[in-house]
Order: C-alpha cells, then structure tokens, then sequence
C-alpha cells in the first residue's frame, strides 16, 4: 500500500493525541465552544511546524510525507475524535489544495503545495455560493480574461461565496468561478486587493472552526494562477477529489460518532440504576451502544474498502465516496444522538461533552455533499450498472458473497448476499414499473443500495481478519471473533431494510393494484428476511460483551 508505513502513521497518530491531550482538555474545548472562538494559534501548530499535519498529503518530492488515503482516514479519524472544529480546521488545507493536487500543473504544485510544507499556510476550498450549494453548476462568480497585447495575461474575479471553512483566516484560497470556457479553480492569496472575507458565523456546531463568506470585487491574478492551465476543468477536478474528500469527512462521522458513543460506553460502567450498572441492561444496551457500535463498524468497513482502492490508483470512486460517507456520517449523528440519551440529563448538560459532539457532528451530513445528495449520487450510478449489466450487477456481487460464506460461514455474507439479491429484485420491479420516476424512491433506493454495500463490505473486512489479512495500518480495535458477530447483526438489518422496507417503498410507488403484495416473490422474500433474523438477540449480546471487554480510554 503506498502512502505511510504502519511506524510513521502511528507516530502521527500518536503525536495528535498527545498534544490534544497536552492542549486541548475538555475544559478548553467547551471554553472554545461557549465563546465561539477559532483557536488560531493551535490550529497553525497542528498544520505547521508543530505538529505538520499538513505535510500529510503532500507528496515527498515537495516536502510533504506523502500520505495516501487510508493515512487521511486514519488521522481525520482521530482529529475528529478530538474536536471536529479543530479538525475541520486543520483538513480544510486538505480540501483547499486539493484542486492542485488532483489538477494542478507540475510548476503550481511546486509552487503551492511546496510552500505549504515549507510554511504551513492554512488554505481554504471556495465552491459554494449563496445560490449554489448542492447545486454548483448555478454559481455566479465570474473570471473575466484579462489581456495584454491579445494575450491572456490573468482573470479578474467578481463574486461572493458562502460557508468557507477557514475563510476568514486562511493564507490562501482556491476559488471556482465561471470562465469563458466554464467553471475554473484559480488560486488567490489572502491579501490581494478587492478580496474581503465576512464575519465568523455563529454556527450550531464546530464552533471552534472559522466559517466567513468571501466576496470578490475585481480580484485580480495572474494567469499562472489558473489550477491546470486550462479554463472549464472545474467540475470535473471537483468531481475527480470527491471520491477522497468525502472519505475525510466519512472519517470525521465516524471518529467523532465513536468518541461519543466511547463516553457513553464508559459512562454506563459507572453509572448504576434499579443496583446494577447501566452496562449490564440489555434493554440498555441493544437500543442505546450496540446498533450505533455495529453500523459505525459499517461506515468503517466500507472507507476501509475505498482507501484501499484510491490508494491502488483506482480513479472516479465517487460512488463509493458517496457510500462512505453517507454510512458513517449518519452513523456518526445517530451514534452521538443516542450518547446524549445514554448518559440520561447528564448527557444534557455541556459537562459531559456529548451534546457539543451531537452539535459537531451534525455538519457532517451537510458539507461535502448533503445526505440527500449522496442518496441521489448512489442511486443514478447504481441504477445505470443496473440497467447496463441487465439486472445482473447485484445478482453478481451477491454470488461472490455467497462463495465466501462458503469459506467464511460466521462473518453474516450470506444474509448479505441475501440483501443484495433483494436490492437487484427492487432495482428489476423500479425498471418494469418505472416507479424511478418518483424522486422519493430514488433517493430512498440509495440508502438501501448503501446499506447492503455496507454489509457486504463489512462481511469481507470480517473475512479478512479471520484470515489474518486486513491492511496493517487498519484500525484493530475488534479482532476476528467480534467482527464476525458485528457483521451478523448489521448484515440482518439490510437485508430486513432491503427486503421488506423496499417492497414497501415499491408498494406505496406503484398504482393502486399495480403490484400484488400477496405475490408468491413478494412472499418468499419477506419469508427469507425473516428467517435470518434468528439469533439476532443473542449475536447483539455477543457485540456487547466484546465492547465491554476492552473499555476505551483516551481519543
Ligand atoms: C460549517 C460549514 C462549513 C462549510 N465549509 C465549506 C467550505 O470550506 N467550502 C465550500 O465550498 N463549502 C463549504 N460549505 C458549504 C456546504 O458544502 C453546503 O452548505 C452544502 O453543500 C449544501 O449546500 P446549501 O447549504 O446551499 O444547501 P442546499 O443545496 O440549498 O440544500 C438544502 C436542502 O435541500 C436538499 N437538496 C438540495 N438539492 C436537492 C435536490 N436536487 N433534490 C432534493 N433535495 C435537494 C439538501 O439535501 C438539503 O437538505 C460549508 C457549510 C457549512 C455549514
């Protein structure tokens, strides 16, 4: 795997947990959080020389480490563990200079990314606009040519952007804005004339990070300033990062999802009730810990999976960006939801730091692409293998699973088989009754092609470790054992969200009569799903105990 060997991530991890530990104490971060301060100072030791975060993703040639994805995930995990203010703060130089990286000429990425390992400049990424947010194709800031002798010499730029993370501080900024030959990332220093930054919002979370508008008038740059030389390949560089920058923000839901959902776990050994403590209530337990611990192992499992593959130089993994982070972003929000209800009117109050981290990771679902886009993103890419393969595309991914339950009859691939059989007999009764057409079932279809992905990816991360054979720098909190009974429980669950949530959904889509629920296929699906459900108690138990075991300490 190329990037960081197993030594190096460690030490990098090690090093941002100990200079949290050192500097940013629970104290400090409700202080951030109450005062709604963007701590300047840390977030530049954390990018800069300090700590050199930034260095992470910046290739070797140019004085970076040269990090791969799963580094990214890794440490946006832990950063988020953290405080995802903090972390927005840091990985937004990530995201600013992505633009170069992905699509910059060989001179800007010298330039640029080299004086960011050498300086430690903060960065901040300037996509979205007030009338172009999901949709960015709508923006409005425009790059006239500027020219000299008929030679395009620079652009100047006019207009303003909304939500930019690290806007009012950063050092340098990439900003898309429409050119003659359409939308373009230009790269534009702090200072240059005719650029101003607006206040610090007043967020609902991530406090700690700074949000401003940006507004443009006439900003001028050279042309040496246009990412990749080209006017019009803005969509497409943005498009080409997505695959990776939805797996940094996939890594901030579950980082932070499991920090709260770790504080509850701990709270609930010391916490007792009725004379025994809250760790030992099933009734607590299986609604409260064991689901939110099971589908962020999902959400794991699946950027697991991608990072492997962006690091074996596989391109245009948007899809499975989209999955990451649909998964453990919601995960993550659902994970701290229930953390604040685990710790009871505790779980209410600042002290326990769990509703800042439910207020945190609430922006997870919106930046990089709302929830809902993702849904649309999954369920058009899945729709058209579909279409392309004839109905085959899950009926295939569902025989591979079930040759591994042959090997591996513990790790829950046959009901994740199941669930992917059922997705290719909704995406079959969708095409004949053309109930796509509703938007609705649509976006609903890709949170059901993203849950049986996610078992699917989750029964082979549970293979792999039984055989010895996950990545070594993957994370090894549950080993073989638990994640063969983790796998069970959510592999279940899809096929029940798939299988009879599905139907469903195509019954409510359809004419009236148009489709026969008492069917003799509707009634031998819902007839499989029920049967897996065996054992499903007892399995959760096991989750629990294997939780319970290791207690988590520290972040
Ligand atoms: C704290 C914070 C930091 C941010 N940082 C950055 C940054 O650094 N750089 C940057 O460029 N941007 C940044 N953003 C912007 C962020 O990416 C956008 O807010 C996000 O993409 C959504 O756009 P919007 O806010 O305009 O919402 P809208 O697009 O208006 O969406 C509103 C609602 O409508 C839904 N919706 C939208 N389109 C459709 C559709 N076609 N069909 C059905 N439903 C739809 C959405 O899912 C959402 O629920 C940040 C935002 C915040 C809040």
């Amino acid at each position: 795997m190329p990037g960081l060997d197993r030594d190096d991530l460690k030490m990098v991890l090690d090093s941002i947990t100990e200079y949290a530990d050192a500097n940013l104490p629970d104290e400090r971060l409700r202080e951030l959080d109450a005062a709604d301060e963007f701590p300047e100072q840390t977030v530049r030791h954390m990018c800069g020389e300090g700590l050199g975060v930034s260095l992470l993703f910046i290739p070797e040639e140019y004085g970076g480490m040269g990090g791969g994805a799963f580094d990214v995930y890794r440490v946006c995990e832990r950063m988020a563990a953290i405080d995802l203010g903090v972390a927005t703060s840091v990985l937004a130089t990530f995201l600013g200079s992505d633009p170069i990286v992905f699509g910059g000429t060989a001179e800007q990425q010298e330039r640029f990314l080299g004086a960011i390992a050498e300086q430690g400049l903060l960065m901040a990424y300037g996509a979205t606009e007030a009338g172009a947010g999901s949709d960015l194709a709508s923006l409005r800031t425009v790059a006239t040519p500027v020219e000299t002798d008929g030679q395009v010499t620079g652009y100047r730029i006019s207009g303003t952007k909304q939500w930019i993370s690290n806007g009012g501080r950063a050092d340098l900024y990439t900003i898309l804005a429409l050119a003659p030959g359409g939308p373009t990332w230009f790269v534009v220093d702090h200072d240059t004339p005719g650029f101003s930054k607006g206040h610090h919002e007043d967020k609902h979370g991530i406090r700690a990070s700074n949000t401003a508008a940006l507004t443009l008038e006439d900003v001028e740059v050279d042309v040496d300033r246009l990412v990749g030389g080209v006017e019009g390949l803005g969509l497409v560089q943005a498009q080409a990062v997505f695959g990776y920058t939805r797996l940094m923000v996939a890594a901030f839901g579950l980082g932070a999802g499991w920090a709260a959902l770790n504080r509850a776990i701990v709270y609930s050994t010391m916490r007792i009730q009725a004379g025994s403590p809250l760790s030992e209530k099933q009734g607590y337990t299986h609604k409260l810990i064991v689901p939110h611990a099971v589908a962020l192992e999902a959400g794991r499992a699946y950027i697991e999976e991608t990072a492997e593959r962006i690091d074996r130089g596989e391109e245009m993994l948007n899809t499975e960006g989209a999955i990451a982070k649909y998964l453990s972003s919601e995960a993550g929000n659902a994970a701290a939801d229930a953390a604040i209800q685990a710790h009871g009117g505790y779980g209410y109050t600042k002290e326990y730091m769990v509703e800042k981290i439910k207020r945190d990771v609430r922006i997870t679902t919106i930046y990089e692409g709302t929830s809902e886009i993702m849904e649309m993103t999954i369920a058009r890419d899945r729709w058209q293998q579909h279409l392309k393969t004839r109905g085959q595309y899950y009926h295939d991914r569902a025989e591979a699973l079930e040759a591994l339950a042959v090997t591996h009859p513990e790790v829950g691939a046959a009901t994740a088989a199941l669930a992917l059989h059922s997705l290719a007999e909704l995406l079959e009764l969708a095409r004949v009754h053309r109930l796509t057409r509703s938007q609705h079932v649509l976006f609903r279809v890709g949170e059901l092609v993203a849950r049986a992905e996610g078992a699917e990816a989750l029964a082979r991360r549970a293979a792999r470790a039984a055989d010895g054979d996950l990545p070594a720098k993957a994370d090894q909190r549950f080993d073989a054992a638990a994640l063969a009974v983790i796998s069970r429980v959510y592999a279940r669950e899809a096929a029940h969200r798939v299988g009879v949530d599905g139907l469903r959904l195509m019954l409510g889509a359809a004419a009236p009569g148009e489709l026969d629920p008492a069917s003799a296929s509707f009634s031998a699906r819902v007839d499989a799903v029920a049967r897996v459900q065996a054992g499903l108690i007892d399995d959760m138990s096991e989750v629990a105990a294997a939780i319970y075991a290791q207690l988590p300490h520290g972040r």
